[in-house]
């Protein structure tokens, strides 16, 4: 039986928290990663509105304290000694100072006291583009909020999947990727590739993505904007478009949606541990018998998503599937999630469920050796192999957009091409290099 390795494991852990997390930390080799000035969309931010105080020491005045889990405002004055009246005043400003109220644990509070021990003034970053000052205005608090002028750099970079980086993530991290980016990138194809499956030697990637700077400094990466994907020998390629409705997505150069009604591995950053085989030698029954699924090996507990829109048909345990969920997609097709060790939140029989809404959690409950997902994916009651059945597409760009999409994709297009050039270019130049990659 194959184990997944531990750093796989904290990875997916990892990559499953980044999600929600905003911050990300820099690169390890971020000087490897390519720039070159954005060319097409440029968001403007407000500018910098200075607070009015011009003191020589200003800087020197401010206490930072980290915020601990549990704390909050009063508690924070009332430990400091700083009047409660203050703290009162200061809520009394109005909505401006709303986010006070959940100052998050982990954060930096900013305290300004004067030399006779008054609070002057107050700030707090909820994160790193946005900071709340509160002064002291005779005998009053003003609030003022500052965002920082950002500034949106095009990155590239181009990876190769090998012997030494054999996954989507190890080719990516060495490339000097950042999780964030890399979980975005197996977020874009992850309707065409099986990013547990389909690697190969020799797969290649090649992406254009957002860094986000303010003062010259790296804050962290944006979204990826391009994409191209060569998989066993097959080019899959993508680029972010925002429609007239405002909303974005991943296309082919023609228009087509990446997006359709399944995704192909409902655990991401997992590995295939049994494929679809209908004369299947059973693990545990030592007999032929045939495995109607795909069996997806990774930690207890990563997130199992649902592979598409539907409806909870059964959310139940018995002593062969364990904890396991069946959703119901239109009249045609149902999905099966075995082997859970819990449900998520609010999955039982009606619900109605979202593609990619986090269904129950990996475990080994009923016959199960490891901890896995069994998956099986019927059409029209039948057992079909997920990987090779037909899978309806989601709609195109409408015939009206196709113009703005192509005025708006088209320059990224011909700069994700370039960089897959240039990499055939660096590669003719330095003979070791290529062949150390093959
Ligand atoms: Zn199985």
């Amino acid at each position: 039986m194959n184990r997944y390795p531990r750093s796989h494991i904290k990875i997916a852990f990892f990559l499953a928290s980044v999600l929600a997390v905003v911050i990300t930390t820099l690169p390890a080799k971020e000087k490897d990663v390519a720039r070159f000035p954005i060319l097409l969309e440029v968001e403007v931010t407000p500018e910098i509105t200075e607070p009015a105080i011009e003191t020589e020491d200003y800087e020197s005045q401010w206490t930072e304290l980290s915020i601990a889990p549990g704390d909050n405002l009063s508690k924070i004055f009332k430990r400091l000694g700083l009047p409660a009246a203050n703290l009162q005043e200061i809520v009394d400003i109005g909505p401006e100072v709303a986010g006070l109220r959940r100052i998050l644990p982990g954060k930096e509070l900013g305290i300004r006291v004067s030399h006779e021990g008054k609070l002057i003034g107050l700030r707090y970053s909820p994160n790193v583009l946005n900071t709340l000052v509160v002064q002291r205005k005779n005998d009053t608090f003003e609030a003022q909020k500052i965002r920082l002028n950002t500034e949106y750099i095009t990155a590239y970079q181009t990876a190769t999947i090998d012997k030494e980086a054999p996954s989507l993530y190890l080719a990516g991290k060495r490339a000097g990727l950042s999780d964030n980016i890399i979980m975005q990138l197996s977020y874009v194809f992850q309707w065409d590739i099986s990013f547990a499956l389909d690697m190969r030697q020799g797969d290649s990637f090649a992406l254009l993505y957002e860094e986000i700077y303010a003062n010259g400094k790296k804050l962290k990466d944006g979204e990826i904007l391009a994409a191209s994907f060569s998989n066993m020998g097959k080019a899959h390629t993508a680029v972010r478009y925002k429609g007239p409705g405002g909303r974005t997505d991943y296309y082919t150069p023609d228009g087509l949606s990446l997006r359709k009604a399944f995704i192909r591995d409902p655990v991401h950053f997992s590995h295939v541990s049994s494929r679809f085989n209908l004369r299947r030698l059973h693990p545990i029954h030592k007999r032929v018998m045939p495995h109607r699924g795909i069996d997806y090996a990774a930690n207890r507990g990563t997130p199992v998503i649902a592979a598409g829109d539907g409806k909870v048909s059964i959310a139940r345990q018995n002593n062969a599937s364990g904890k396991y969920v069946v959703l119901q997609h239109g009249q045609q097709y149902t999905t099966k999630y075995l082997h859970l060790s819990r449900f998520a939140k609010g999955i039982r029989t009606g619900t109605a469920v979202r593609q990619g809404q986090t269904i129950g959690y990996v475990g080994s409950t009923g016959w199960a050796t490891a901890p896995h997902l069994h998956f099986e994916f019927l059409v029209s009651g039948v057992h079909r192999n997920p990987y090779t059945v037909k899978l309806p597409k989601a709609d195109p760009i409408p015939a009206n957009d196709i113009s703005d999409f192509r005025n708006k994709t088209s320059g990224l297009l011909i700069q994700l091409a370039a960089i897959q050039g240039k990499t055939g270019y660096a590669r003719l130049e330095t003979p070791e290099d290529a062949g150390a990659s093959e």
